[in-house]
């Protein structure tokens, strides 16, 4: 069994006195579900009672197509593939592969703000949620 430190969540909880901080004793696992790309756990902050998704604070949370799919369409443009050719080979339209991309330069904004660090939302759901240093 994992102990409770081991979650490497933060409380997304502004208000609480443990937001943004990990391991500090206060998350738990509450639950768990199903999604395309497979389990997502949902958790509580003992401190302040705030529950939230595990992909909460990912380009992933409440999308509709697998991680996988995004994570190739983001990998694709950073290597520079053209949008219509990521269109055709993962069959979505460019449309929603901006979105996907807007919506990833949002959550690195987000990074940005809080680590004053150049980030990119990309790669590694499991290891470090949505983000990885470029
Ligand atoms: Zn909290």
């Amino acid at each position: 069994m994992r102990k409770v430190k081991d979650w490497n969540q933060p409380c997304p909880n502004k208000a609480c006195n443990c937001y943004g901080q990990k391991n500090q004793g206060n998350i738990r696992c509450i639950s768990s579900y199903m999604t395309q790309s497979g389990k997502r756990r949902v958790f509580e902050c003992k401190r302040c009672g705030e529950m939230f998704s595990e992909v909460r604070d990912t380009v992933f949370f409440d999308l509709r197509t697998s991680e996988e799919k995004v994570m190739m369409a983001l990998k694709m443009i950073l290597v520079k593939v053209n949008l219509s050719d990521i269109a055709f080979v993962l069959g979505i339209t460019e449309e929603t592969i901006l979105r996907w991309l807007d919506r990833a330069y949002q959550k690195a904004q987000e990074v940005n703000y809080h680590r004053q660090r150049r980030w990119l939302v990309i790669i590694s759901p499991g290891r470090y949620p949505g983000y990885a240093l470029i």
